[in-house]
């Protein structure tokens, strides 16, 4: 029986997550759960998997939690608040694994506490890693942890990777990534029409049914950037090494190409149970509850090179990460303050790319060796995007 404790629980990730460890309730004790303000959601939950501990992040949300908790027939449950409880939780004896689906960099310091306490990281906050790079990565190897991809793309990658492959090593018989991408939901639009989409038009994804800021990133494309990032420290590779490959019909999750011209392919229907129960069943296999592929129904797949002009943010991200040290915590932060800017109808859903690059042009390349540096720089670079915002008002 392994416990778990899910970070982000009330989110698409999270909720899928639980979905899949109650299929397995044999194998996962469900020991913390954590939210930021969605108490409903969250005590739903709570009835179902009853777990030990609950963090509601915001003071006055975990006040009324904790009064809905104790008028209700569920005993036990502990109810913490606060950013600082999330790293409690992510640490406690009793868990053996974190599912790491907070979104953005409020996800760095809990998913880094559990991955210095030697747990199995289920990692989904791909921001944690983009922003704070070998610094997580060395926390796993140098803490003994155990780090499983749940973006599906870089899940996909793992399952082709060779046997026994670990998070973080080199593979030599390894060419090169194909890392794929549906495009998302403009793929096809005129250019001049982008700049008038809007936020419910680009979180309306095609393919994949997922948490707000996400859906906006596959728009953008900076999906797809973050995901680079993250598949070069994930797998040790060179930007160079990871070619994306749009695949609007999303059968194929990515793809390894090895040195003897073999390319491995990971395919499934478009259904995160499938990389979240791959990674909590590890090394072994068990039932997600997606429903099987059916090969009969997949008319044709089609493959394109990414259109870089369509897409700026893919290309500030492939420059953050040649340009490295701090750079991509830069991107990332100006990322999270222009999605967010452009979801409250603050700018236009072309002046994400700006916000981003004038951000980036305002930093010098400095190592971000140290967590201090990274939180610092972190801070810093939303300040700068904030000013970006109001110059583009003006
Ligand atoms: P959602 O927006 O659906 O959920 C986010 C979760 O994080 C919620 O539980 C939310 O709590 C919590 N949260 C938000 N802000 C804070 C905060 N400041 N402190 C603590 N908790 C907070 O996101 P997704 O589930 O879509 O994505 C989660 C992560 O997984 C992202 O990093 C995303 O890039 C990654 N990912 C997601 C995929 C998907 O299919 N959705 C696919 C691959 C990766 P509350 O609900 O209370 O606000």
């Amino acid at each position: 029986m392994k416990g778990i404790c899910v970070l982000g629980a009330t989110g698409s990730i999270g909720v899928s997550t639980l979905d899949v460890a109650a299929r397995h309730k044999d194998l996962y004790k469900v020991i913390a759960l954590t939210a930021n303000n969605n108490i409903d959601t969250l005590y739903e939950q709570c009835l179902v998997h009853t777990p030990e501990y609950v963090v509601v992040v915001d003071e006055n949300n975990a006040k009324l939690f904790a009064e809905r908790i104790a008028a209700s027939p569920i005993d036990g449950i502990k109810v913490l608040s606060g950013a600082d409880a999330l790293e409690t939780v992510a640490t406690l004896d009793q868990v053996d694994s974190v599912m790491a689906a907070i979104v953005g960099a409020a996800g760095l310091l809990p998913s880094l506490a559990a991955a210095k306490a030697g747990k199995t990281v289920l990692l989904a906050n791909k921001e944690a890693l983009v922003m704070s790079g070998d610094l997580f990565m060395h926390a796993v190897r140098d803490c003994g942890a155990h780090l499983l991809p749940i973006d599906s793309e870089h899940n996909a990658i793992f399952q082709c990777m060779p046997a026994h492959y670990v998070s973080g090593q080199s593979a030599k018989s390894v060419r090169r990534i194909l890392l794929t991408a549906s495009g998302g939901p403009f793929r096809t639009m005129p250019l001049d029409k982008l700049k008038d989409v809007t936020p419910e038009q680009a979180v309306a994804h095609p393919n994949w049914d997922m948490g707000r800021k996400i859906s906006v990133d596959s728009a953008t494309m900076m999906n797809k950037g973050l995901e680079l990032i993250e598949a070069c420290l994930l797998f040790n590779m060179k930007p160079e090494q990871i070619q994306v490959v749009i695949h609007p019909q999303s059968v194929i999750h990515s793809m390894v190409d090895y040195v003897d011209g073999t390319v491995l392919a990971q395919m499934g229907n478009p259904d995160m149970r499938i990389p979240i129960a791959h990674a909590m069943a590890w090394p072994e296999r068990f039932d997600s509850g997606a429903a099987p592929l059916n090969i009969f129904d997949v008319k044709h797949m089609d493959f394109e090179a990414p259109d870089l002009d369509r897409f700026p943010c893919l290309r500030l991200a492939i420059e953050a990460i040649n340009a490295g040290g701090v750079m991509p915590a830069v991107l990332n932060a100006a990322n999270e303050i222009a999605v967010d800017a452009f979801l409250n109808e603050q700018i236009r859903f072309t002046d994400i790319p700006v916000v981003i690059e004038k951000t980036m042009q305002a930093f010098e390349v400095s190592e971000g060796d140290t967590l201090e540096k990274v939180l610092s720089v972190d801070s810093q670079a939303r300040d700068v995007a904030r000013q970006n915002l109001l110059s583009l008002a003006n």
